[in-house]
């Protein structure tokens, strides 16, 4: 029998690699870490286009769609922080995969978009992703074929 154990993974996306897949010990979450291979000369400051030093790391955690029924699916970014050696200010490398505004996938925020046009419940989606409800109701409020649905469905009545 196959065991996820024995599974090994490699990913890529853009300056971020994973080999590393971890559970938590109750279950409930599942991650995938990322770690950058971006070098400061390779990255320029957002504000003012300027060079940049490393100053640090943070990390970025973006809900996904679960793996396993139950077991909530993450992926953590662990990115450089930088400093502008031109403006003085300080930013987080920008993490890939991310729907805009969000802490979640765009790959989520599509899943749980369709799942709204089928008419699953927004505490349905919450049950099944461990996406919170909120972050549910705005990317409902934010997708066009979603508020066209209801728009119909308001005026055909
Ligand atoms: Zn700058």
């Amino acid at each position: 029998m196959l065991c996820e154990e024995d599974i090994a993974i490699s990913l890529r996306c853009r300056q971020f690699h994973s080999n590393c897949y971890m559970r938590d010990l109750t279950e409930e979450r599942s991650a995938l870490l990322f770690e950058s291979d971006q070098e400061a000369k390779d990255a320029s400051c957002p504000h003012c286009r300027g060079k940049v030093y490393a100053d640090g790391y943070g990390s970025v955690t973006l809900k996904d769609m679960p793996v396993w029924y139950g077991m909530a699916q993450e992926l953590t970014f662990v990115c450089h922080r930088y400093e502008c050696r031109q403006c003085g200010k300080k930013f987080t490398e920008e993490v890939p995969l991310r729907h805009p505004g969000t802490k979640v996938t765009d790959r989520a925020a599509r899943w749980i978009q369709a799942m709204l046009r089928f008419k699953v419940s927004i505490r349905s989606i919450q049950e099944l992703t461990g996406i919170h409800w909120e972050t549910i109701r705005k990317l409902h409020s934010s997708d066009p074929a979603g508020a066209a649905a209801v728009w119909f469905f308001l005026t055909d009545h």
